[in-house]
This record gives C-alpha cells, sequence and structure tokens, in this order.
C-alpha cells in the first residue's frame, strides 16, 4: 500500500511544523521502539540523534495510517539512514534486535527507572549509577545519598505520580483550581494547558496558566493561591519560583530553554468523590484520594499568547514551530515574547491566532498540536 504524501511533504519541504491530531492512532509499536532509542541517546547525551528520532517519530505520527511497506516512507522528511533502518526491521521481523538490546541494557533500564522520580533528570541518575545503585531500595539504604525535598516528595507519591492522570481527573482538579483562584480574585483568567489542552485522553500531570485582566494586578495572586491550597488540606507538595521574567530581553535561540514567569510545581491531593467516574487507582488501594501533579504559571498578561502556546506544547510542536520562525521567517519567539529580526522589533500578540498570523502560517488548533 503506497500513501498519499504530496499534502504532507509540500508543507514540510516549506518548513513547516508537523501536525498531528490527537485521535491519530496508528501502530503505536514503531514510535515506542524509536522513543527507546530517543531516550537511550539522550542518556547518552546525543541530543541531536535524540531529537532526530523524536522527529522522526512525529513524522510517521502525522501520516494518515499506518506504514506497511518501507516503499511507503519513501519521500518523508526527517527519517534518517538509522530511522529507515529500524522500521525496515520491524517490517520485516515484527521487532527491532537494536532496540530489544537497549531495554535489556543494565544502565538505560536504571537510568530509566531513576528518571522516572519526580525531581531526578539525567544528571542525578547518572550519578546514581555510577555509585552502583540499580533500584529505588538501594538510593533510600544508600546513608551518603542526600536526597532533596522534591525528590522526597517524588519517592514518597511515586505510586500515584507515576500513574496516568486521567480527564476526568484532569477537569475535577480544574474545578478545585478555577474556584480556588476565583474566591481570590472574580475576574482572574484560569486556562488549562499541556497535553489536556491538546485533547488527550491521559496525561503524567496537569498544567495552568492563571492571569489578571490588567496588568500587575498578577503579582502575589500565586502566593496566595498555594496559601488556600494548603488551608484546604490538600497541598502535599510546593516547589515556588518567583519571577526573573525580564520583558527588554531578546527571546531565546535555545529551542529548549524555560521559562521566566512565576510558577510552580504542586502535588495536590484529589478525593475520590470530586472526580466524575471515579479515580483511577492501583490495584489493592482502596484509599478515597490520589496525589497528582499540577503544574501553575502565572504570565503577565500581554505575554498570555506566547505563554500559552508554549505550555500547550507539545514539546515538539513548539520546537518545531520556533525552527519555522528563526529559519524562514528569520523571527525568534519564545514563551515570552515573539521578536522580528528583520524589522528588528517586537510583534505584539494578544491571542495564539496573532501568533501564527505574524509568521505567516494557518491556524493550528490545539489537537492538532500533538507531533
Ligand atoms: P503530559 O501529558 O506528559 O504532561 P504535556 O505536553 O502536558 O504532556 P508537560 O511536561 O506538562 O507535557 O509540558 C507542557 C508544555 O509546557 C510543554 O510544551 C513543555 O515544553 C512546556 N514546559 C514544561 N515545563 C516548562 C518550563 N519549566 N518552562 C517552560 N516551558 C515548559
Ligand atoms: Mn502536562
Ligand atoms: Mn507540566
Amino acid at each position: 500500500q503506497v500513501l498519499d504524501i504530496s499534502w504532507f511533504t509540500e508543507s514540510m519541504r516549506e518548513g513547516r511544523p508537523v501536525t498531528v491530531e490527537s485521535r491519530h492512532h496508528i501502530q503505536v509499536r514503531d514510535f515506542d521502539a524509536l522513543e527507546v532509542l530517543a531516550e537511550s541517546s539522550e542518556f547518552n547525551e546525543n541530543e541531536g540523534r535524540c531529537l532526530a528520532f523524536r522527529r522522526a517519530a512525529s513524522v510517521l505520527k502525522s501520516l494518515p495510517s499506518a506504514v506497511r511497506s518501507l516503499g511507503a516512507t519513501q519521500g518523508l522528511p526527517c527519517l534518517g539512514e538509522h530511522t529507515e533502518a529500524v522500521i525496515e526491521e520491524i517490517l520485516q521481523f515484527g521487532r527491532c534486535f537494536k532496540v530489544e538490546e537497549i531495554q535489556c541494557d543494565e544502565r538505560y533500564q536504571a537510568l530509566k527507572l531513576f528518571t522516572s522520580v519526580f525531581g531526578v533528570g539525567p544528571k542525578t541518575a547518572e550519578k546514581w549509577y555510577r555509585r552502583g545503585l540499580r533500584s529505588f531500595k538501594e538510593i533510600l539504604n544508600e546513608p551518603a545519598i542526600q536526597l532533596n525535598k522534591m525528590q522526597r516528595a517524588g519517592f514518597l507519591y511515586y505510586r500515584d505520580i507515576s500513574k496516568t492522570v486521567s480527564k476526568a481527573e484532569a477537569q475535577a482538579l480544574r474545578c478545585i483550581i478555577e474556584e480556588t483562584v476565583h474566591w481570590i480574585m472574580p475576574d482572574a483568567i484560569l486556562a488549562l494547558t499541556g497535553g489536556f489542552r491538546r485533547g488527550k485522553e491521559y496525561g503524567h500531570d496537569v498544567d495552568f496558566l492563571v492571569t489578571t485582566p490588567e496588568l500587575g494586578r498578577e503579582e502575589g495572586l500565586l502566593l496566595h493561591v498555594i496559601d488556600r491550597l494548603q488551608d484546604q488540606g490538600i497541598l502535599l507538595y510546593c516547589e515556588h519560583q518567583g519571577t526573573t521574567f525580564d520583558a527588554t530581553k531578546l527571546p531565546s535561540c535555545n529551542f529548549e530553554a524555560m521559562d521566566h514567569f512565576e510558577k510552580c510545581f504542586l502535588i495536590v491531593r484529589l478525593y475520590e468523590d470530586q472526580v466524575e467516574g471515579g479515580l483511577q487507582r492501583n490495584p489493592g488501594d482502596s484509599r478515597a484520594w490520589r496525589a497528582i501533579r499540577v503544574d501553575l504559571v502565572v504570565p503577565p498578561v500581554d505575554r498570555y499568547a506566547t505563554a500559552l502556546l508554549g505550555w500547550t506544547g507539545s514539546r515538539q510542536f513548539v520546537r518545531d514551530l520556533r525552527r519555522f520562525a528563526r529559519k524562514e521567517r528569520r523571527m525568534l519567539f519564545d514563551n515570552h515574547a515573539l521578536y522580528d529580526k528583520t524589522k528588528k522589533m517586537f510583534l505584539s500578540t494578544t491571542t495564539e491566532e496573532d501568533i501564527f498570523v505574524h509568521l505567516g502560517l494557518e491556524y493550528v488548533e490545539p489537537w492538532q498540536r500533538n507531533a
């Protein structure tokens, strides 16, 4: 079966970001294989190769139907020889030996396990691995290991927060956050962002943007919200980061840079009776609540559109859009601002649509941003 990919390659040739709709469910196996290779490259600090595998996976995901023959991938952009080889092997043998080798590798297994803990990145994971540690038990029993507050919370709530969050649970959290924010400031603006805004059924956390209709009134709001959640007895963990936002700075050229808005990373308690259809549980767990990771970000209202685009993701989509802006339009943008290098000026954005208009692209709906 040969795919019609002309519509697709044309837009890719122009360097446009790949759009992937949340309803696409095609041969998950191939993407999983590429994700293992991407992850393994990440652990080996080979960022270029990691990106190449993730980009290839996005391209495959965006296809209207499954790849059933090698011929079907001919002419597709972003598929390097490594990816081609993987697809060929999977088509021929139903599995990829390189991927299986990685999955059996002791270091890959340990780093994957360690980085699954909230607060543990590849660097810490590598450090623990080098010490000869291989399991959570060994880490927790090693007196020389000093866990920070985030990692302690990560281990304490591991069972709950390593489990996916459902749409119903995200909706329930939205109600809680909305009520809390509006109790403090009735006209504050709240938006659900991240994967759930892109229409995903499941996520690893729930992300929100909070701002105020008038510039400056957002100051102090987040600390109030945190206090109020604490008073309700549902705040299990909170890391607050004050703003370091500087309006005079040009957008970052680093596509992976974190933003400078005030924000907090939370773990929140969600009760059974707050969720339509009940909680997602681990087997044998009969508690009336579960812990969920929540991110709250507070941009000033004049930065709302770029912040919303950045926090809606996906990571891959936003990275490609930034690359397109820089390479094809000589424009820089990040979560804070959009800047035209030719005109040497910031472009004002009130809505996400404005950003696409400035970039000369058709609007891409959030649910098409699942690259
Ligand atoms: P998941 O369902 O796994 O949560 P997600 O797409 O919601 O998927 P998140 O990690 O929650 O993933 O991130 C949402 C978006 O916000 C992504 O596009 C990510 O790049 C961006 N993002 C996450 N953390 C930061 C940060 N500290 N600064 C700026 N942007 C961030
Ligand atoms: Mn998320
Ligand atoms: Mn998040």
